[in-house]
């Protein structure tokens, strides 16, 4: 059975399934709500309800108080229709999101490489195409009850047969110990997206400086990609922090892009090199390297930053230091539901 689903202000009417969230409906017609950690836990998602009744789903009592079901509020990751509705929702607009509509896809795993020692690339060959914008995510649908996650595609646009996806192996986390130590080169896979509002905003035409730890170089990769191939001629600066060379992943890659285009530099740095290894690059954390490589002087640029949330809380801190402020930076936390749960920065409405 399904029910009309009418967003306001924009004042569209969709159709939306019995037992299917108001978020899931919105961004499969390509209109985005704010959201975040998905699991009824964070209240990015809060929506009025105008007219018609839901089910408040799994939201949690704390981010949907009982004073704001009584005012008809709900959150749109876990409400579902019950009728058809009408919400009010806040509705960004921003000129550089494609508003790509979130599909599901089926594909088969052509080949998986150990890139260090705790992360994995996985190439998965679409059998239809997936359209998505550089930077954004898809959630990994695994099985024996795992369920899906989510992993930002390391591979540009333009290859939109193939996703990579560089997944690091999170210590008793089910679904990278599935994709570390059980998937094969092979096997079927579902993929649902494309995801997320983390995207390089090229209109703006200013310089741009990415900021990324661990597996969260995937997504500065494939935005680097995507503004390299089509010529955007604004300095373009990856600082990129592992903890040593063996984790360092693309490496070379990188320099050879540094040395082909004037306007991509690259500053990787390492926090926990031995010092006798030999390795002449910066020794520090991304804050760090970013300060120096920098002179903490930030004005100008658009920062994208992507990674673990204590590496992001430590590059906003540093970026706002330089002179840079939040209309400036955005930011791709590697959350789970248990991370949402845990207090959110002040600074920061996640994207
Ligand atoms: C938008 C988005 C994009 C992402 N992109 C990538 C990506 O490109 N590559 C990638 O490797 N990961 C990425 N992640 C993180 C990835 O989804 C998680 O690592 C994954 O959900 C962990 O799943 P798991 O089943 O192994 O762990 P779970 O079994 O779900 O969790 C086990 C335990 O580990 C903790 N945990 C979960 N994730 C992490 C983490 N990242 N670091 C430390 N502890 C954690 C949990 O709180 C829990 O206590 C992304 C996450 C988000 C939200």
């Amino acid at each position: 059975m399904s029910y009309a689903l009418t967003i306001e202000p924009l004042g569209q009417t969709i159709e939306i399934e019995e037992g299917q969230t108001i978020l899931d409906a919105a961004l499969r017609a390509g209109i985005y709500l704010p959201h975040a950690c998905c699991h009824g836990l964070c209240a990015t998602c809060k929506v009025q309800v105008a007219d018609g009744e839901v089910e408040h789903g799994e939201a949690s009592s704390f981010a949907l108080m009982d004073f704001e079901r009584d005012e008809g509020k709900c959150l749109a990751c876990c409400a579902m229709p019950q009728s058809d509705l009408v919400i009010e929702a806040e509705i960004d607009e921003d000129p550089d999101a494609e508003n790509l509509p979130v599909r599901d896809f089926e594909g088969v795993v052509t080949r998986i490489e150990t890139l260090t020692p705790t992360i994995k690339g996985v190439w998965i060959r679409l059998d239809a195409p997936i359209r998505f914008q550089a930077g954004q995510y898809v959630n990994l649908e695994l099985p024996g009850g795992i369920g899906s996650r989510a992993f930002s595609i390391a591979s540009p646009p333009s290859a939109n047969g193939e996703v990579e996806l560089n997944i690091r192996i999170v210590p008793g986390g089910q679904g990278t110990t599935y994709v570390h130590e059980k998937m094969r080169a092979g096997e079927r896979v579902r993929i649902t997206g494309p995801y997320g509002r983390f995207f390089v905003k090229k209109s703006a035409h200013v310089p741009v400086l990415f900021m990324a730890g661990g597996s969260g170089l995937s997504s500065p990769r494939s935005m680097i990609l995507d503004l390299l191939a089509e010529g955007f001629d604004r300095p373009i600066t990856l600082v990129y922090g592992q903890r040593s060379r063996d984790e360092l992943y693309y490496h070379d890659d990188f320099l050879a892009l540094a040395e082909q285009h004037p306007n991509f530099r690259y500053v990787p740095a390492l926090s926990h090199e031995p010092e006798a290894s030999g390795w002449t690059g910066f020794r520090g954390f991304v804050h760090e390297a970013a300060k120096v490589a920098f002179d903490n002087d930030f004005r100008g640029h658009k920062a994208y930053l992507c990674g673990p949330p204590l590496m992001i809380e430590a590059c906003i801190s540093t970026l706002m230091q330089g002179r840079l402020f939040e209309r400036d930076i955005y930011t791709e936390k590697f959350i789970s539901a248990a991370d949402a749960q845990q207090v959110r920065s002040p600074l920061f409405k996640a994207l």
